[in-house]
């Protein structure tokens, strides 16, 4: 359309209210809750800012799928709608569901990879990382230089870093090389995309070094969009094109469906090796279901099929990276540090720059978290040292994570214009309130994860 104005391309058609809270309760529930924002009820949240996984929400053509989907066990239309959507996007052989990411990675480890192997990839995600370690290999992240700077607003920040990973392959540790896996778009580095050029390259560089080359590919749309806009060979050309043109150059991938396939649930792997393909299938009747279903209803399967097609709607596209990187716009004008650009699904403060005088072990991070839920009831992640963090003897001196920063995940299709204004304005008063911010100390914490039930309190 002709008019500067981007409108949410879709109308409502059942609505949920949105919790309004008072300020004394949102301390109240905070105090309740030891300054851990992951232990609040959802009716306590206004704006749900926490995570875009699983959260989004599913069109009408979505919940008439539900009322198709076909719950035979095996070889039912639902499966057979997905695999047909899954191949047609992908191109790739053999097609395997499962309920969620982790539970592909879980697969993908227990197959591909053996004890002393290393994982190259521009940077895994927390889940992945974790499945790989815990298969006694070594995940390492490649990425490239511009990624390395929160504040550089380079167009492809999720590339990997080609010379290093050629360094790799080509040393003696180059045998202990299973694949190379390209997370797009990079979640761990702020949402931001890999060119066309990027996965080329990587696809080069495994063809040379025969090695196989898989993608993580949760946002396979949103890197395509970013591709269409910003990469001059790409511009102007067909998301969808481009996403297909992407999972050719890989020989699988791995996908959590919460994200790019606009489901509540989900997951796929995807292989063109058969002899690991039936590796795959097998596991996956150990833990997940048999192979035409893997851990989902149909009706589940259907509603992702569906959604599958919808997400590389362009229109729908550009209303999602436009509604965060206008946030990132307002914030920046406030003078509220950010990564930059905005992401593909989230905007990430980075509270080191915004906070200098609270120190890692005291969790800036969180400081901000707390006060963005005390001051407008918005729930966000704190992705610093207390989430990426290494605990020390007392709780005192622990080893910091690279970066300190909170991020603001958009749901899909969920949050509207208004709303976005809302989180800007809270954003503004973030930045008035800075000085008065105080940092946190760890009380209670669990060994493994520990950002998800530790309790805390804010420093005098
Ligand atoms: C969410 C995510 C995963 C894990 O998927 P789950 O469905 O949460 O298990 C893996 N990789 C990336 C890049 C993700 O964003």
């Amino acid at each position: 359309m002709d008019f500067e104005t981007i409108i949410e391309p879709f109308k409502i058609k059942s609505v949920e209210s949105l919790p309004i809270t008072t300020p004394e309760q949102r301390k109240d529930y905070l105090v309740r809750e030891h300054s851990n924002v992951f232990g609040l009820k959802s009716q306590e949240v206004t704006i749900d800012l926490l995570t875009d996984s699983g959260t989004g929400s599913m069109s009408s053509e979505q919940w008439a799928s539900l009322m198709r989907g076909d719950e035979s066990y095996a070889g039912s239309k639902s499966w057979q709608r997905f695999e047909e959507v899954v191949r047609e996007l992908t191109g790739y052989k053999h097609i395997i569901p499962t309920h969620q990411g982790r539970a592909s990675e879980r697969i993908l480890a227990s197959i591909c990879v053996k004890s002393g192997d290393i994982i190259p990839s521009n940077s895994h995600f927390d889940t992945t990382r974790a499945n790989f370690e815990f298969a006694e290999s070594t995940p390492v992240d490649l990425l490239c230089k511009e990624g390395l700077s929160l504040l550089d607003p380079s167009d492809f920040k999720g590339n990997v870093d080609l010379e290093k990973l050629e360094e790799l392959l080509k040393s003696e540790d180059g045998s202990k090389v299973p694949f190379v896996l390209m997370t797009i778009t990079n979640n761990t580095g702020g949402g931001q995309p890999v060119s066309m050029e990027n996965l080329k390259l990587v696809k080069a560089l495994c063809e040379k070094y025969k090695k196989m080359f898989l993608l993580d590919a949760c946002r396979f749309a949103e890197n395509a969009w970013f591709v269409s806009q910003r990469e001059d060979k790409y511009k102007g050309k067909n998301v969808r094109d481009i996403a297909k043109e992407a999972f050719r150059l890989a020989d699988g991938c791995s996908i959590s469906l919460k994200k790019d396939g606009f489901g509540n649930i989900g997951g796929l792997l995807a292989l063109n090796d058969d002899q690991l393909a039936e590796d795959a299938k097998n596991l996956l009747i150990l833990t997940e279901g048999f192979p035409t279903y893997g851990g989902l209803a149909g009706r589940d399967l259907d509603a992702l099929a569906q959604g599958l097609i919808e997400i590389t709607d362009e229109n729908y596209l550009q209303y999602r990276t436009r509604s965060i990187a206008y946030l990132g716009e307002k914030a920046i004008s406030y003078g509220l540090p950010i990564v930059q650009p905005a992401g593909g699904h989230a905007l990430y403060i980075d509270a080191k720059t915004f906070l200098p005088d609270i120190p890692p072990h005291q969790y800036p991070g969180q400081a901000i978290v707390c006060e963005l839920y005390l001051l407008g009831g918005i729930r966000t992640a704190e992705l610093g040292t207390f989430a990426f963090g290494v605990a020390g003897e007392n709780g005192e001196n622990d080893t910091p994570a690279t970066h300190e920063l909170v991020r603001l995940a958009a749901p899909r299709r969920t949050y509207t214009q208004s709303h976005f204004d809302y989180v800007a304005e809270v954003l503004e008063k973030l930045v008035e309130n800075k000085d008065k911010l105080k940092g946190y100390e760890i009380t209670e914490q669990s060994k493994f994860l520990r950002h998800f039930t530790a309790k805390l309190k804010p420093l005098a």
